[in-house]
């Protein structure tokens, strides 16, 4: 079973949220927790796993056999990122590497085979276990914009190696490509929303995503606030579950700053997202 924590934009409390349910879950089950907010992952400062391997990730970026080029034109007409420029008047052809998505195509359909890849290195995988957590995490290097094709890498690596049945995966803020990459997958989406106008606008947004991707999905409200009746009416036109509400409290805050999850710190809110995950398994298993 997969379950997406996802925001329409960041500073939600995502990452609570989603170490949070794992750490609960983790109390007695194994559960993968997977970050794959590549930009920023930080669900380790909260979950603690020791790191026991890193590997690099990888992209394959074009290479031109000056030998063979024809200077004919085709790469650029068939890359779609506008990363490769063939310049016939200087006889030079220039890869753009921070736009290339590392595709094949101009590989592919280079008529004279004049083109071969090497390995553009991007970021690093890694993954531990502590107790019941198998942690995995992405990390997209600094200045990179490849967010997508790292997560996608990221993905395939985990069919290799992740075997836990149950698998929280923190997904990138907002709503663009590598949100929707990171839905894909998911059995259940977990919604996280700021109790407030902006947060009730943008989590629309997400919602809109997991919907015409026909996920299950469930809404927990952070730093809830008692008189913003919006999301709740929101909640209840569209017919999603409110499956948690968390108020406002200088001890969470306390908490969070440093890097203790909700579960953890308090026996109340453990409990919580323990019938949370019940609840949510149920869905599952019912879908
Ligand atoms: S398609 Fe091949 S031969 Fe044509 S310009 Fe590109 S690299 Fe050169
Ligand atoms: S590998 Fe794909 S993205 Fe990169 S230059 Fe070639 S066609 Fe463009």
């Amino acid at each position: 079973m997969v379950i997406t924590v996802a925001s329409g934009k960041g500073g939600t409390g995502k990452t609570t949220i989603s170490t949070s349910l794992t750490y609960a879950i983790s109390r007695k089950r194994e559960v993968a927790h997977v970050d794959l907010d590549v930009e920023e992952p930080d669900s380790n400062i909260f979950l603690k796993v020791p790191i026991q391997r890193e590997e690099m990730i990888w992209l394959p970026l074009p290479v031109i056999d000056y030998e063979k080029c024809t200077f004919c034109g085709v790469c650029q007409r068939v890359c779609e990122y506008n990363a490769i420029f063939v310049f016939k008047n200087t006889r030079e052809v220039k890869v753009f590497d921070q736009l290339c998505r590392g595709c094949g195509a101009c590989k592919e359909m280079c008529p004279f085979d004049a083109i071969s890849e090497i390995q553009r290195f991007i970021g690093v995988f890694s993954y531990g276990k502590k107790d019941n957590i198998n942690f995995y995490e992405g990390r997209l290097n600094i200045g990179e914009y490849v967010t997508t094709d790292a997560i996608r890498w990221v993905k395939r690596r985990l069919k290799e190696i992740n075997k836990s049945e149950i698998t929280v995966i923190d997904a990138p803020p907002g709503t663009s490509c590598p949100v929707i990459q990171s839905m894909k997958d998911a059995d259940y989406v977990v919604l996280v929303t700021e109790d407030t106008p902006f947060g009730l606008f943008d989590m629309k947004l997400a919602y809109g995503v997991g919907k015409k991707m026909n996920k299950k999905m469930g809404i927990v409200i952070n730093k809830a606030l008692p008189g913003y009746k919006e999301t709740r009416e929101f909640a209840k036109r569209e017919g999603i579950p409110i499956l948690l509400e968390i108020p406002f409290d200088k001890k969470f805050a306390k908490a969070y700053a440093e890097g203790i999850t909700l579960s953890e710190f308090s026996k109340e809110y453990r409990e919580k997202f323990e019938e949370m995950f019940r609840y949510i398994e149920g869905e599952v298993k019912n879908a």
